[in-house]
Order: C-alpha cells, then sequence, then structure tokens
C-alpha cells in the first residue's frame, strides 16, 4: 500500500511510514513489523522507519449519552452495564503520512 503511494508520488525513497492501527482491526502490530521487515528489502523502503499509532477501541452507550473504551467487540458500558453495538473507533488500518524523497 505504502510503496503504491510512493510510486504514485514518484518518491526515489521512503524514509518513514506512519501508521494507525486500531484495536479492533484485526491486526497486531508485533505481526506487521515482522511482515513489514520481510517485504520491504529490495524496496524503496527498505531504510524506512514504521511507526504505529494504536487505537483502542471505543464505543457508544445511547443511554448514557458517552463514550467508552473497551477491549473486545462484546463491549459493555461502564456506567450502564449495557452492551454497546456502536463502535466509533477501533477498525483504522490506514497510513496517516509518509515521509519521501
Ligand atoms: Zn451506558
Amino acid at each position: 500500500m505504502a510503496l503504491e503511494k510512493a510510486r504514485e508520488a514518484r518518491a526515489a525513497r521512503v524514509d518513514v511510514i506512519h501508521l494507525r492501527i486500531g484495536a479492533l482491526s484485526g491486526v497486531v502490530p508485533d505481526a506487521l513489523r515482522f511482515a513489514y521487515e520481510a517485504l520491504i528489502p529490495g524496496t524503496i523502503a527498505q531504510k524506512a522507519e514504521l511507526t504505529i499509532e494504536e487505537v483502542p477501541a471505543r464505543f457508544w452507550c445511547a443511554e448514557c449519552h458517552q463514550e467508552f473504551e473497551s477491549e473486545d467487540m462484546l463491549a459493555e458500558c461502564p456506567r450502564c452495564s449495557r452492551p454497546s453495538g456502536e463502535l466509533r473507533a477501533g477498525r483504522e488500518m490506514e497510513i496517516t503520512s509518509m515521509e519521501i524523497e
């Protein structure tokens, strides 16, 4: 994904890739780093640094009109204990920015 963007921007080199990964995105940051190390040799991103911002999952409670964080999909509001089906954040899997030359 990053390499495609870099090509579009006609970059000669990718220096830094900033990612945002949600807790419920299904992506494990350590596994991603590992895969990244395996993928970049021989590409214009081979010296690029990878930074990962982890986003906690946040849900909305319609009863209490408040957001709360939860570790899993079966999120219960800490105030009223009702389960919330409204995920507000945590599924992110995106490149927030790249530093290229
Ligand atoms: Zn609530």
